[in-house]
């Protein structure tokens, strides 16, 4: 093996957590080589694409699925986004972070009333959000508030933001990653490559340091960190890590409807339900379109519209007793069940713009079916793990670490937003383990600081290990 072949640390996937990845290596670590395998031919193509997520930089304000606690480790790895991108100059920043309105919507009396308590409770850790009511939610989202020019019939109730940072390009955000790498590779006294049309096929490990055999021949490091999506769990199973996961890919489809919001709204969540409720979101790529979605369908391969992923899906279901007795309780529920096959209903065609509309009429009631269209080509897949041992369904990010050098992060939602935090975790890990050097005064003076300033808020400790 070659000098050239050789690196600190791999990092395998270059969607936005790769990319945030390799750039705090190279950023804040002492580490003189490292590496991006990417297979396809630019960053962020697919969960990170722009057309594929809701742009949304969750920071738990507006989620009610999070507890405060939850919300508190959330807005610190949020603000990671908003503080890295206001350092940047304003026209590269305005491609990447977005300002407009945000809430989280209460239609009927139980609804408003659990709004009102919770704004209680999380207004102190959220300081610039409001308690919105109609006359406030009519002046910031009116097709909200009102319907044929008169105010609706139910009891509605908001708490949110009029004006913040809270959409993000993903993928603007990973290639402006990508290109600060490039930077650091020209100028500084480093390697940072970064290949892309490399595909890894296998890693294994080789005394002290890991093979990767890859599309362009084998790579050789003394640290991997695989970024890849489902796929993290393929190439860990391999290895013969996680073997305690099942993954269950949950698609999220989007529809279209003419401009109706100026901000994002979403809806409360039902407490029974694993995802997150349908919300309306002013599209930041593509002009004039209001997204509504994502809905939420299992679907048997681990990259959306990529058909030779179905093989890779029947190899991480690991189907056995405990996943069909996991899934078997999750469908008992019937919040759940109806959800199911609601949300499979709403991908047939001429059905689905006729049932999901009412799904859509909860956020503006005046849209019909015939103003809205089935977003093609949109949406992605979640990776959400099923831990077999426990029987569970695990809900956020997932990261499978063997202790010598080698980490697997699996990220459905909201890992665009964890990109960062998710990030730096992986850097102490490396840096442990290589004993390399991190500056953490450029690292909080950058990411901690500036729009919001999180210095005070701990680490979230690692999602988890096995
Ligand atoms: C419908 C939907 C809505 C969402 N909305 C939000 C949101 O509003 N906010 C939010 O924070 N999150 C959201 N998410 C989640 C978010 O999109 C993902 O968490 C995030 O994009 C994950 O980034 P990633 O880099 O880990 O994975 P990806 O972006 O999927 O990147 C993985 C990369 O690994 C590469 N790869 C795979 N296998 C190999 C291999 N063998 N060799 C080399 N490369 C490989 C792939 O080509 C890909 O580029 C949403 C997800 C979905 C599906």
């Amino acid at each position: 093996m070659t000098a050239s072949t050789h690196y600190d640390c791999i990092v395998v996937g270059g969607g936005v957590s790769g990319t945030a990845l390799l750039y705090e290596l190279a950023r804040f670590t002492d580490l003189k080589r490292l590496l991006l395998l990417e297979r396809r031919d630019r960053p962020a193509q697919v969960n990170s694409h722009a057309h594929n997520n809701s742009q949304t930089i969750h920071c738990g304000d507006i989620e009610t699925n999070y507890t405060l606690t939850k919300a508190a480790a959330v807005k610190r790895t949020a603000s990671m986004i908003v503080n890295y991108a206001t350092k940047l100059p304003a026209r590269e920043r305005d491609g990447i972070i977005h300002r407009m309105p945000k809430m989280v919507l209460g239609v009927g009396e139980r609804e408003c009333n659990y709004l009102r308590n919770r704004y209680e409770t999380f207004r102190e850790l959220y300081p610039r959000m409001q308690l919105l009511e109609r006359s406030d939610i009519a002046d910031i989202e009116p097709n909200v508030a009102l319907t044929d020019g008169a105010w609706r019939k139910e009891e509605i109730v908001a708490t949110g933001t009029p004006d913040d940072y809270c959409a993000v390009d993903f993928q603007a955000l990973s290639e402006s990653f990508s290109a600060q790498c490039v930077q650091m590779d020209r100028t500084g006294d480093k390697t940072v490559s970064q290949l892309y049309g490399t595909e890894v096929t296998d890693i294994k490990k080789d005394g002290s340091d890991y093979v990767l055999q890859t599309s362009r021949g084998p790579m050789l490091a003394r640290s991997v960190v695989v970024c890849a999506g489902g796929h993290s769990l393929l190439m860990a199973q391999k290895m013969g890590f996680g073997l305690e996961y099942s993954c269950l890919p949950v698609a999220g489809s989007f529809y279209f409807a003419p401009e109706a919001l100026n901000g994002k709204v979403y809806t409360v969540q039902n407490p029974k339900l694993p995802f997150a409720a349908v919300h309306g979101d002013h599209d930041i790529v593509t002009e004039g379109k209001t997204r509504f979605g994502p809905t939420a369908l299992m679907l048997p391969m681990l990259e959306r519209y990529n058909k030779s992923t179905i093989r890779d899906f029947f190899q991480v279901l690991n189907l056995d007793r405990d996943v069909i007795a996991t899934l078997w309780d999750l469908m008992k529920v019937s919040d759940i069940r109806n959800y199911v096959l609601r949300n499979f209903l709403y991908e047939a065609p001429w059905l689905n713009r006729r049932l999901f509309v009412r799904e859509i009429q909860k956020i503006v009631p005046d849209l019909s079916a015939r103003d809205i269209e089935y977003a093609h080509g949109y949406g992605g897949v979640r990776p959400q793990l099923i831990d077999r041992k426990a029987r569970e369904l695990k809900m956020g990010e997932v990261k499978i670490i063997d202790g010598h050098g080698v980490v697997f992060n699996m990220t459905p939602s909201p890992g665009g937003t964890s990109c960062l935090g998710n990030a730096e975790q992986d850097v102490r890990l490396v840096a442990e383990h290589l004993g390399a050097r991190v500056d953490w005064d450029a690292f909080e003076r950058e990411l901690l600081c500036g729009h919001e300033d999180t210095r005070g808020v701990s680490a979230p400790v690692l999602a988890a290990v096995s």
